[in-house]
């Protein structure tokens, strides 16, 4: 059985390209729930419309929504994960351990990325995502336009990243996601780390710190 392993930190704090990163290197599976309500808007499916106006605002969607979206997920990725962007809340965390104590696994590691505010003002101006393979990062322009280093589909700013939408997530963080920081951290099961480094400093970082966890049984 794979790790179960969750990405926290604020609104571009780097949870999608570090957990990508990491799925891709402990071969686990992968799952942003931003880009999966993103989708779900853009599909205009029931959970879509639901979402639509909330992602547009900058809140957070009910936690019975994230359930339901969550459930069927965790079903089918039993083997190992890296979960971006969930549990935002405590009660989602509640549901992902109760889900997890019910088939005698724990979430291994939380990991916990730490950005100062103004550092991540200046990311959320220059961040782009790719509506064909969702992966969002800086923007590097090549003949004008922002190529998706992924796939080389044409990535483009999200609509919710307006300097006051960033303001609302980055509320939302401290008072909804915080909570759950602590109580990894008094789990003793955080993993915490300065993401101002370079991308790969970073990766290489948390791969290290999940190394002796899965040979001491120990976060570092
Ligand atoms: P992200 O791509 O992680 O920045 O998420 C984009 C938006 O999706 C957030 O600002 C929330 O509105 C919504 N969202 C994603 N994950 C969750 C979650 N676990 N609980 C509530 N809302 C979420």
């Amino acid at each position: 059985m794979g790790l179960h392993l969750i990405v926290l930190g604020p609104p571009a704090s780097g949870k999608g390209t570090q957990g990508r990163r990491l799925a891709q290197d402990l071969g686990l599976a992968y799952l942003s729930t931003g880009a999966l309500l993103r989708e779900a808007v853009e599909n205009r499916t029931p959970a879509g419309v639901e979402a639509e106006p909330i992602l547009a605002r900058g809140g957070y969607v009910s936690d019975q929504l994230m359930a339901s979206l969550m459930e069927p997920w965790l079903e089918t990725n039993q083997a190992g994960w890296v979960l971006d962007g969930y549990p935002r809340t405590l009660a989602q965390d509640d549901f992902l351990q109760q889900w997890l104590v019910e088939r005698d696994q724990r979430v291994d590691a939380a990991i916990a990325l730490e950005v100062p505010k103004e550092v991540l003002v200046d990311r959320i101006r220059h961040r782009v995502e790719c509506p064909d393979c969702r992966w969002s990062g800086q923007c590097v322009e090549v003949d004008g336009a922002c190529r998706c280093p992924e796939c080389g589909g044409l990535a483009k700013a999200r609509k919710d990243d307006t300097l006051e939408n960033f303001l609302s997530r980055f509320d939302e963080f401290s008072l909804h996601t915080q909570p759950v920081i602590e109580r990894y951290a008094e789990q003793g099961d955080l993993v915490c780390c300065d993401a101002t480094a370079p991308v790969d400093e970073v990766a290489a970082g948390l791969l290290q710190s999940l190394q002796s966890l899965s040979t001491d049984g120990q976060t570092a």
